[in-house]
């Protein structure tokens, strides 16, 4: 039903809009109404991101704790990149960048809490890291 209701409404909404509407140029109706579709379609990914895996409701998550499992470093890579310019008279020049580029991972445990049923569940949560600097 929920499914329904915030999936499928908004959709055969958004698809009746577009069939019926005049064939022409973009107008300001159909930019207020892009606008509003896609704030709806965030602010319902946003909640069904903080759903709750036991009582199914959505945008009850809520995070209580967050602790750091483990950190790895990954070795440095050094690459380089080719690319071709345009100098100030137009000549086409060839351009070769070195840089070197570190990477690591944080890996946390994430517990959260349902304001709705109270359930209590963990997620492990990975955090990429990659700084890419010249050399
Ligand atoms: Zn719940």
């Amino acid at each position: 039903m929920k499914f329904i209701l915030r999936v499928a409404v908004p959709g055969v909404f958004v698809f009746t809009y577009f069939m019926w509407r005049p064939i022409g140029k973009w107008n300001f109706v159909d930019l207020v109404f892009i606008v509003s579709i896609s704030v709806f379609a965030i602010y319902s990914y946003v909640k069904w991101s903080a759903r709750c895996p036991s009582c199914k409701r959505w945008g009850t998550a809520q995070k209580i704790k967050s602790d750091l499992l483990d950190f790895k470093e990954s070795p440095t890579r050094h690459f380089s990149e080719t690319k071709i310019e345009k100098d100030f008279s137009g000549n086409k020049i060839q351009i070769t960048r070195n840089y070197k580029e570190d990477s690591s991972t944080t890996k946390y445990l994430d517990r959260f809490l349902c304001s709705s049923c109270e359930h209590e569940w963990e997620v492990e949560r990975n955090e990429d890291n990659n700084v890419k600097t010249e050399i």
